[in-house]
């Protein structure tokens, strides 16, 4: 029986700012995102009888419709009129609700290889619209690279990617809830905001350090008020030397950027001291 394998990448965001709350209460954002090869694996495979089967290694995520590759499995299948069952196997390796989108990449994954298994032939701007139904973060983990995003997020254009670089991630054992976030942040107070300008302007140019200088989260402003364990990490990362810090998402997950593979080894064992999940990537390019 056919089988089909799908990668779906951790995203991080190097700039992330909330210009102000809209009537509709979302939120007007601008993002600058991109992928790391820290990576959840699925595999994708016919099954009989019209179901949808979920299983996966970690024990601590829904495997029922409130698992997102379970509800992009769901609404192709509604949409395309595919009565054909399918067994979903999720390896997983992203951290759960950590500010990577790891639940957005599974269902991006889901998206992309359910239309080679069923040989819908979707283009991908088809699947990047279908992905929009499920969350604001899935089209961008559809298309992948490097993107600048507005809206709420599922605005994108697809830039050039950052100069190559090592990436260490580390997450303190606290959950923290996206929503809960958004909720307590005060938009429309914010007296300072990332330039999503410069950051642009550094990658457009290449420049590695003025990446750095141009990294920005707003929603820092709440999350290490609240954990002092995520600014802990902040702190660790860059007096052990990483050239760029920051908070990905709503967090608690913190990111260090870094030219030089000569560093990762000192910044992986140093904040290994106190942390327990601590990953090393590279960006993707
Ligand atoms: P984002 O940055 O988009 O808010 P996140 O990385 O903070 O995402 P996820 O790992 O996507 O968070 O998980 C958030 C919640 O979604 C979890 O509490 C989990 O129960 C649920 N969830 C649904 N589907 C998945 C999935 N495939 N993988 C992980 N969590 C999932």
């Amino acid at each position: 029986m056919t089988k089909i394998y799908e990668k779906a990448p951790a995203k991080i965001n190097l700039l992330l700012d909330v210009l102000r709350k809209r009537e509709d209460g979302y939120h007007e954002v601008e993002m600058v995102m991109t992928m790391v090869d820290l990576a959840d694996r699925l595999e994708m495979e016919e099954l009989p009888g019209d179901r949808i089967v979920l299983s996966s290694q970690a024990g601590f995520i829904p495997l029922d419709e409130k698992n997102l590759a379970f509800q992009a499995a769901r609404l192709m299948k509604e949409r395309y009129g595919v009565s054909r069952g399918v067994y979903i196997h999720l390896d997983k390796r992203i951290p759960v609700a950590a500010g990577l989108a790891g639940g957005s990449s599974d269902a991006a994954a889901a998206l992309r290889g359910l239309n080679r298994l069923w040989k819908l032939g979707l283009p991908q701007s088809e699947i990047e619209a279908l992905g929009a139904e499920l969350g604001s973060d899935v089209p961008f983990c559809i298309r992948g690279g490097t993107a600048f995003a507005r809206g709420r997020g599922e605005v994108l254009e697809s830039i050039p990617s950052p100069p190559q670089c090592w990436v260490v991630l580390a997450k303190p054992p606290i959950n923290v809830s996206t929503a809960d976030v958004y909720g307590k942040l005060r938009a429309n107070e914010l007296t300072s905001h990332p330039k999503a300008g410069e950051m642009l302007s550094a990658i457009r140019r290449g420049s590695f350090q003025d990446v750095c200088k141009a990294l920005g989260n707003v929603l820092e402003t709440v999350t290490l008020e609240r954990y002092p364990e995520v600014r802990q990490i902040k702190d660790c990362m860059i007096k052990l030397g990483a050239d760029g810090v920051l908070m990905s998402g709503s967090g608690p997950t913190v990111f260090g950027i870094l030219s030089k593979e000569t560093k990762v080894a000192r910044i992986y064992n140093g904040l290994r001291g106190f942390c327990k999940e601590v990953y090393v990537a590279r960006m993707l390019t």
